[in-house]
């Protein structure tokens, strides 16, 4: 079986970024209210995730790193669900194939947790240990058996950048949680307080300066908007500050794209784009979500309202703050 993983990993495991999605995912899933990632060398030599979520039953901590073996059902429909198209109950077997991974899980009813260290696919230790409740990954020498593909990973920096990124959008895109992430432990590169208002996240990711020349959003409805866009004199030269969530989901939509800027046409120069921080809501009952399993452009059924609804609530935004 170590062989089969580690070959299946070949597909999802791309880089330490994929690797902490899963991990911070996986995270979200156990109800964590606080997530803590640090990392060192861009993630290649070492990271770490720890949360303060449900933690993960002793006799199922070895289950866990089974290939295909998921404690999650199987809803495609459900948006919050689509990171792990194709992906299912695979995460930790395929990280396991490719890295030195250690874990320490402990439930917050069980007086004792679990530490399992597994390499390569190989079990090393199992043992009874006392930690906090919740669990804590640790991933080390990530492809140390895969040297073709530890090839393909860029510096360190790069890595560290693409992690980074990914953090961010997660801050955003989940305003309830704490994120915590460094590198190489010490002060925090971004701290989000996890109190439920987008705001603080905004300035976390952004700054100040940022944050003060926002406008913010609110819209509510059957598909209900919030969140920040930028002053047309504020736009970019390219695409990569418009964030939009939907469902607290960080998306890629050829859709809201063109209604964003189809709404920003009148009042940009060509070529510029806004910056823009959006939670899209809507019932997830009626989404019916597509997504390419590696990819996070999204498909929807709801595409065309969705698309009037942006466009609508940021013409009318930019309308008044031109007022
Ligand atoms: P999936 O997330 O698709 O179920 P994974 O391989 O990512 O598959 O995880 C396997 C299982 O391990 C999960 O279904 C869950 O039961 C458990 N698990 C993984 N990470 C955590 C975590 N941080 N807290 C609690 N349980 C976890
Ligand atoms: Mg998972």
């Amino acid at each position: 079986p170590a062989t089969i993983n580690k070959i299946a990993a070949g597909e999802v495991i791309e880089r330490p970024a994929s690797i902490v999605k899963e991990l911070v995912e996986n995270a979200i899933d156990a109800g964590a209210s606080t997530i803590t990632v640090d990392i060192r060398d861009g993630g290649i030599s070492y990271l770490r995730v720890t949360d303060n979520g449900a933690g993960i039953a002793a006799d199922q901590v070895e289950i866990a790193f089974l290939r295909h073996s998921t404690s999650k059902i199987e809803r495609a429909e459900d948006l919050q669900t689509i990171s792990s198209l194709g992906f299912r109950g695979e995460a930790l077997a395929s990280i396991a194939a490719v890295a030195r991974v250690e874990i320490l899980t402990r439930r917050a009813e069980d007086m004792t947790g679990v530490r399992y260290v597994i390499e390569g696919g190989r079990p090393q230790i199992l043992e009874e240990i006392a930690c906090p409740a919740g669990t804590t990954l640790r991933v080390e020498n990530l492809f140390f058996n895969t040297p073709a593909r530890k090839k393909f990973l860029k510096k360190p920096a790069a890595e560290a950048a693409y992690i980074t990124d990914f953090c961010q959008k997660m801050a955003l895109g989940h305003p309830e949680i704490s994120f915590k992430y460094m590198r190489g432990g010490g002060t925090p590169i971004l701290h989000t307080p996890g109190n439920n208002q987008l705001k603080n996240c905004v300035f976390a990711v952004f700054g100040k300066e940022m944050l003060s020349q926002l406008l913010s959003l609110e819209e509510t409805g059957e598909i209900s908007i919030d969140g920040y866009i930028s002053k047309p004199e504020l736009t970019r030269a390219n695409r990569s500050y418009e964030n939009y969530f939907l469902n607290g989901r960080y998306i890629k939509s050829q859709v809201i794209e063109k209604a964003l800027e189809e709404a920003y046409k009148d009042y940009v120069v060509p070529g510029t784009y806004p910056v823009t921080i959006l939670h899209i809501r809507m019932d997830p009952q009626v989404l019916d979500v597509n997504v390419h399993p590696t990819k996070m452009e999204v498909r929807f059924s709801a595409e065309e309202q969705v698309r009037e609804a942006v466009f609508e609530a940021v013409s009318r935004k930019l309308r008044e703050s031109n007022l």
